[in-house]
């Protein structure tokens, strides 16, 4: 294809609705036929990234491998399509102004009043267009966080109306993701807020193409017809979005609803071979058959809301799947762990997963629980804060260096066994200024991980201020804990291992960003059979 069709995904009548997934549906159907696709997501907020932002306000923030904090979706998009996203796939309105108010700045626009039709609006245009004119992709799906109406979101709805004019009718087109609320008392779907939020779309120019209904039963003919009447759309461009059991069952119902069969004859694209979703069907077999199941305890702070932690969710569902082994998440908030109640709390686990996180609070509880499955012989992973906190609880209670800790927790620590590294301590700005992104690693031959990865060089995503002190490290290893991946450009520790216990690793970056359905994260998929082979004993 000579240059790339622009696919938009608006939303009406409720947030929630699960625009993110319905985009990565699309694109992998589009995948599975052979195209190149890409999907990025515009957030209306006014911050710049969402790394500044509370997990309990917006879940968790993923990283990429260039070192861009990024919307939650984004980690659908990489799950879904197999395929690294970039900073170019998350632009928030913050960026936007930002970018805008630089050039005006640096007089880019001098003599001009700078304003939000056009410049604004231009400065929208460029980030769509930047990926779609990089010859990379066929289709550039682009999702527009929150419902359209929202006085935020109305220049990204401009843009998009503007992006119809520049690049043709046929390699533009619209979908449109609605709610379809069932009335028990009227025992009655009902279309009235979808007319409505269609309605508003056409006030800003906007004619939907395709309408992803979501609903909790069959949408009937006569809905449909009545759905296709009142907004202006072909009948069989009515799409139901039924709720599905898991978010990987909706390529395989969209894919019955013909949603890329729609997109491709909107387009005007001969329709390619029926699409490929073998590998993927397998998965969801083997995730729907479980043989067998574990139960890990997921110790964290956040853990009322689950989307804190939505990549560590999902890389245990892929890795489950491959073992054939449900795996019954149990969530544990740090907070409530004591030296006294370890038994209680984790004694019956299979494995213990010690959760990222920032802060003071909830830190001892993560140590305690540490302890308990290093002298217990439970299965540990420990991410990031959780990996720190292995390394605190090892040179308390191993290295007997009691007043151990992280600068994180006491900055005028006598023993920070995790601290900062010099460049960070310059540093005075929050956002965008932790280690973040994809950096080396070299693992130790004849290590744990250097057998579950199957290589030596390997390289993961990180996202943090605090570093292993390489001060401790010779009487860390000594008395077993073993750093077992280096950054072999800066002498970093990455992973710690402990010597005698069936199965502890720490890393210092989080394997669960890179974790996909096709290729499950080994650390993961290993983890897991650590899990049931602890159960089975
Ligand atoms: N708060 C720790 C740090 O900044 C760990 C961060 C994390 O778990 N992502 O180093």
């Amino acid at each position: 294809m000579a240059s790339a069709k622009y696919i938009f995904v608006t939303g009406g009548v409720t947030s929630s609705l699960g625009k993110g997934i319905i985009s990565s549906s699309l694109g992998k159907l589009l995948q599975a036929r052979g195209f190149k696709v890409t999907i990025q997501k515009f957030d209306p907020y006014i911050n710049i990234d969402p790394g500044t932002l509370n997990p309990y306000e917006h879940g968790e923030c993923f990283v990429t491998d260039d070192g861009a904090e990024t919307d939650l979706d984004l980690g659908h998009y990489e799950r879904f399509l197999n395929s690294p996203t970039s900073q170019a796939n998350n632009v928030t309105t913050g960026r936007i102004y930002n970018n805008v108010i630089t050039k005006e700045r640096q007089g880019e626009y001098l003599g001009k009043t700078v304003q939000v039709v056009p410049h604004i609006t231009d400065e929208i245009k460029r980030n769509i267009y930047q990926l779609g004119e990089s010859g990379e992709f066929d289709f550039v799906i682009t999702e527009i966080g929150g419902c359209v109406g929202d006085i935020e979101s109305l220049p990204f709805i401009e843009a998009v109306r503007q992006v119809k004019w520049d690049v043709g009718v046929n390699n533009f087109l619209v979908i449109h993701l609605t709610l379809i609320p069932y009335l028990k008392a009227a025992k009655e779907l009902k279309t009235k807020p979808t007319q409505h939020s269609v309605k508003q779309l056409l006030e800003a120019g906007i004619q939907p193409d395709i309408l992803v209904c979501r609903s909790e039963m069959h949408l009937p003919q006569d809905i449909r017809k009545k759905l296709a009447l009142f907004c202006n759309v072909h009948i069989n461009s009515v799409i139901e979005a039924l709720d599905a059991d898991t978010i990987y069952d909706v390529p395989i119902l969209m894919r019955k609803e013909k949603l890329a069969e729609r997109v491709l004859s909107k387009l005007k694209i001969a329709n390619k071979d029926e699409p490929n979703l073998d590998q993927w069907k397998t998965f969801l077999g083997k995730l729907k058959n479980p043989t067998d199941e574990v139960e890990i305890g997921l110790v964290g702070k956040y853990v009322e809301l689950p989307d804190a932690y939505k990549s560590i969710v999902e890389s245990f569902i892929h890795a489950g799947a491959h073992n054939e082994c449900a795996v019954n998440l149990k969530w544990i908030s740090s907070e409530t762990i004591t030296e006294e109640n370890g038994a209680d709390v984790l004694g019956n686990l299979d494995g213990v997963l010690v959760a990222p996180g920032f802060g003071e609070r909830g830190v001892q509880g993560k140590i305690e629980a540490v302890k308990y499955v290093r002298e217990n012989n439970i299965p540990f992973f420990g991410i990031c804060l959780g990996m720190q906190c292995s390394v605190i609880e090892f040179a308390r209670n191993v290295l007997k260096i009691k007043d151990s800790t992280s600068t994180e927790i006491d900055p005028k620590t006598k023993n920070p066994v995790i601290d900062l590294m010099e460049d960070q301590k310059k540093i005075t700005d929050m956002g965008g200024t932790m280690r973040l992104g994809a950096y080396p690693c070299k693992l130790k031959k004849g290590s744990k991980v250097n057998s579950i990865y199957g290589k030596q060089n390997i390289s993961e995503r990180h996202r943090h201020r605090y570093e292993f002190n390489n001060k401790y490290l010779d009487k860390m290893e000594a008395a077993g804990l073993k750093a077992t991946g280096i950054n072999p450009e800066t002498g970093l520790v990455e992973i710690v291992e402990l010597e005698n216990h069936p199965w502890f690793v720490g890393t210092q970056y989080h394997p669960e960003l890179k974790s996909t359905v096709l290729n499950p994260h080994p650390l993961f998929v290993k983890f897991v059979e650590a899990a049931l082979k602890k159960k089975k004993s």
